[in-house]
């Protein structure tokens, strides 16, 4: 059996990038319906189980690149005063129709506060080792969702 649309793979992975490990370990995703980044799915297309492999996904099959238009400053007062604001910080806006969108703090001034809308891995290069544990056939129900149902890998 091999990682093809349809089937619920299991791997273990490494991701890197620029040259620090940023996240490890198991992961149960739904294959071929953007449960993890396009770049890695496509090297994982037709992979059998105890196979590895070694990719580096560009930012445009990864977290996409930088979008200028989300990184806006705006005045501290716009935020609570009741604690300590620091860069790295991240928050959740809504915009107007309602949907959550995370931000981080990335500069701090006595006045303004620099925000970043953008994906905390957009415009890096994903180095990512990983190594496929299982593949079975995703169920019925599973494949209606577009996600596996597992302690790892379900989320509604
Ligand atoms: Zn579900």
């Amino acid at each position: 059996m091999t990682a093809k649309k349809g089937k619920a793979v299991k791997i273990n992975y490494k991701l890197e990038v620029d040259g620090e490990d940023v996240d490890s370990g198991e992961l149960d995703y739904l294959h071929g319906y953007d449960n993890i980044v396009a770049g890695l799915e496509d090297a994982l297309e037709g992979k059998a189980i105890a196979d590895k492999i070694t990719v580096a996904v560009p930012p445009e099959k990864g977290y996409g690149i930088v979008n200028e238009e989300g990184i806006q400053i705006v005045p501290r007062s716009s935020f609570p005063d009741d604690g300590p604001l620091n860069i790295g910080d991240q928050f959740m806006a809504e915009n107007p129709d309602g949907e959550q969108m995370p931000f981080t703090i990335t500069k701090i001034t006595d006045e303004e506060v620099t925000v970043d809308f953008n994906h905390a891995l957009a415009g890096k290069t994903l180095n990512f080792e990983v190594e496929i544990l299982a593949i079975r056939d995703a169920d019925e129900t599973e494949l209606e969702h577009g996600h596996i149902h597992s302690e790892h890998g379900h989320h509604h």
